[in-house]
Order: C-alpha cells, then sequence, then structure tokens
C-alpha cells in the first residue's frame, strides 16, 4: 500500500479533486469518457463471450495458451470490437499480459 495512514489517503484524494474532481468539463472528461466506453466495450465483449460458451458455440480449452498449463481459463480479448475472438489464458498468464500492456501504454506515451 501506497499510503501510509488514512490521512495520507484523504490528503492524496483531496488534491486530486482539487485537480481533477472540479474540470469536469475540460480533459478530466476526456479521459474519464474513453475509460468508461473502453470499460463498457470490455464488458459487453466478456457477456457475449460466456454466453456462446455457456450454449456451446465456443469450445473454451482446457490448456493455457501461453504457458500450456492445465488451469481455469479466462478468455483475454485483443479487440473488444471482436467479442468472439479471444485467447485463452490462465489467471497468472494474463496478469502479466496486461501488465505488460500498462507498461507499453505508458512508455508510448511518455511518463504521463
Ligand atoms: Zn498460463
Ligand atoms: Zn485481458
Amino acid at each position: 500500500m501506497p499510503y501510509k495512514s488514512k490521512k495520507d489517503r484523504y490528503e492524496w484524494y483531496n488534491n486530486w479533486y482539487a485537480t481533477n474532481g472540479r474540470n469536469r468539463a475540460s480533459n478530466y472528461s476526456e479521459q474519464a469518457i474513453e475509460y468508461s466506453t473502453r470499460h463498457s466495450k470490455e464488458k459487453a465483449a466478456s457477456s457475449k463471450l460466456r454466453y456462446n460458451v455457456l450454449n456451446g458455440s465456443i469450445k473454451k480449452p482446457e490448456i493455457c495458451s501461453s504457458c500450456g498449463e492445465e488451469r481455469r481459463l479466462l478468455g483475454h480479448h485483443e479487440d473488444y470490437e471482436k467479442p468472439l475472438e479471444v485467447v485463452w489464458l490462465c489467471h497468472s498468464c494474463h496478469k502479466r499480459l496486461h501488465n505488460d500492456k500498462t507498461q507499453e501504454a505508458l512508455t508510448s506515451v511518455g511518463n504521463v
């Protein structure tokens, strides 16, 4: 945890709110909208996928496509516009993939 105490956390939040909370009409809203559209696409894609797995249209494999271990798998979407095109990964490979992507995204836009 980055916060030492409740007070630190509270101050952090206050700072954040002072910078971002009131400017909903400018910068902040663009990011928020982008985040929420991406997030709702992600949700829509997952539920469509789940539906197709349940009704048998899509067969969920037994082993992870990345490490080859037999584990509980989840479908990773490269493109949320294509909800049925997924890579089946175990939890740890999926997490690693997303961490790498986050790193990539961070380096590609610079240190923002
Ligand atoms: Zn794996
Ligand atoms: Zn994923």
